[in-house]
């Protein structure tokens, strides 16, 4: 088993894998920027090295610090978290050219999937349902609108680059597309370099249903059943569910075994996620996620399976321990991803917390590196934490929800902790019945003045 692992990221995922090192019992090594000298991940770690100024591409993002790191404290290993370089092939083999173990999927699959054109080929050939759509790259505008004419309007744009939903664009009709696809190709180029863009269905009302997989690389792989994130603002995810309040048994075991086949023949490794939308019956694959998600403790707290730990194990040429037929799912969890960032505008609010008390009881989980009297930086992303609850059933865990919201306190910063308050109250949150749309129009209508 490795001896020291490097922690690549911060905040509450930096926590998050410390937990598992610690309860594996292997030595820790946080990193940080010099803004970040205070955090926790800092404080519990065993050992922490400053890696650069605030600015991510001069810390968290930078590989030759990183790499100093590693040497300097010995550490055999690194996780990357989510984020930053944990989505970089380079990255990844960078690390093992310097014999420290990536824990992670291998580099190819990394490569394969972060290109959404090459990903969604590779799901169709494995057998994975996909939207229709162009075939690969488009070549130019007509090409773009023979495609559109061919699955019918509307269509979305797509970068291949993509990612945060950015490059993404509707087209309603034929006379909407040529603005659609030069907005989409410049937003790719000026967030990936890359203008590359595809052409997809545009489907209307989907549900966002994912599946999460953990393979040993050596052609043994699961599934974990899906998550439903489908409650998004701008193609972010917001609350997370799962079961799915949209599936069955059956649907779920049929997709996650189809799933887990196509992982089986890739020898995927590591922890993944496939990603779909849902519709009328549906399930049309949109991208695979090749890293820990941050909202995984969902399906942990449904199966009691530690996402990370597999990972650990399996980055360490371990056999997977578990059969799909041991996989059992129990009860229902929900994770709401809470913010710094006022919850009408959502514009961020870092500073420092005066006050904080986060809320406990049973079937209560807080992922946070939050503390009273820490002050949120203004250099990253505005996660605070993640509130999961877990209940027999999926109305016990929404009643224990609203009481867990209504228990935490953060002050001196503003969070989207009313924005929850109010979503858990809502006849249709409540009946699950929303698609990815719902959100926008619920604050599009003022939700939560009301
Ligand atoms: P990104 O990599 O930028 O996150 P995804 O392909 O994962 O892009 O899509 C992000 C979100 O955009 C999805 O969760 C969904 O809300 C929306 N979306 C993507 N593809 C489609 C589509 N074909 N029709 C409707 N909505 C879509």
């Amino acid at each position: 088993m490795f001896q020291k692992i490097l922690i690549a990221n911060r905040g509450e995922i930096a926590l998050r894998v410390l937990r598992a090192c610690k309860e594996l019992g292997i030595q820790t090594v946080a990193v940080h920027s010099t803004a970040d000298a205070d955090a926790m991940h800092v404080r519990l770690a065993d050992e922490s090295v400053c890696i650069g100024p605030p600015a991510a591409k001069d810390s968290y993002l930078n590989v030759p610090s990183l790499l100093s790191a590693c040497e300097i404290t010995g550490a055999d290993a690194v996780h990357p978290g989510y984020g930053f370089l944990s989505e970089n092939a380079r990255f990844a083999e960078i690390l093992t050219e310097h014999g420290v173990h990536f824990i992670g999927p291998k580099p190819e699959h990394i490569r394969l999937m972060g290109d959404k054109i090459e990903a969604k080929r590779t799901a169709q050939k494995l057998g994975i349902p996909v939207v229709p759509g162009s075939e690969g790259a488009l070549k130019s505008d007509q090409d773009a609108l023979a495609v559109a004419r061919d699955i019918g309007f509307p269509v979305l744009v797509k970068a291949a680059a993509g990612g945060g939903g950015r490059g993404m664009k509707v087209a309603d009709t034929a006379a909407d597309l040529p603005v659609a696809l030069a907005t989409a190709r410049a937003e790719a180029k000026a967030a990936f370099g890359d203008d590359a863009v595809y052409l997809e269905k545009y489907l209307a009302t989907p549900r966002h249903i994912e599946i999460q997989v953990l393979g040993d690389g050596r052609g043994n792989a699961i599934h974990l059943g899906e998550r439903d994130c489908s409650l998004q603002r701008r193609h972010q995810k917001v609350l997370e569910e799962s079961p799915s309040p949209a599936l069955n048994a059956s649907a779920r075991a049929e997709i996650g075994e189809i799933v887990a086949a196509a992982m089986r023949q890739i020898k995927y490794l590591s922890a993944g996620t496939v990603e779909f939308l849902y519709q009328d019956g549906r399930f049309y694959f949109i991208e695979m996620n090749t890293r820990i998600q941050v909202e995984h403790p969902v399906t942990e707290m449904i199966t009691d399976i530690d996402l990370v730990l597999e990972q650990i194990r399996v980055a360490d040429g371990a056999a997977l321990a578990i059969d799909q037929k041991d996989v059992e799912f129990h009860g229902h969890a929900i994770e709401c991803r809470i913010n710094a960032e006022n919850p009408v505008s959502f514009r961020p609010s870092p500073g420092r917390i005066v006050h904080y008390h986060p809320p406990g009881g049973m079937g209560v989980r807080v992922d946070s590196a939050a503390y009273q009297g820490y002050a949120i930086p203004p250099y990253y992303d505005s996660l605070l934490g993640k509130l999961i609850v877990h209940g027999k059933t999926r109305g016990e865990c929404l009643m224990r929800l609203k009481r867990a919201l209504d228990e935490f306190v953060v002050d001196g910063v503003e969070t989207t902790l009313p924005l929850f308050r109010a979503l858990v109250r809502d006849k249709d949150v409540l009946d699950g019945a929303y698609h990815i749309h719902w959100l926008e129009a619920f604050l599009a209508s003022g939700g939560l003045e009301e």
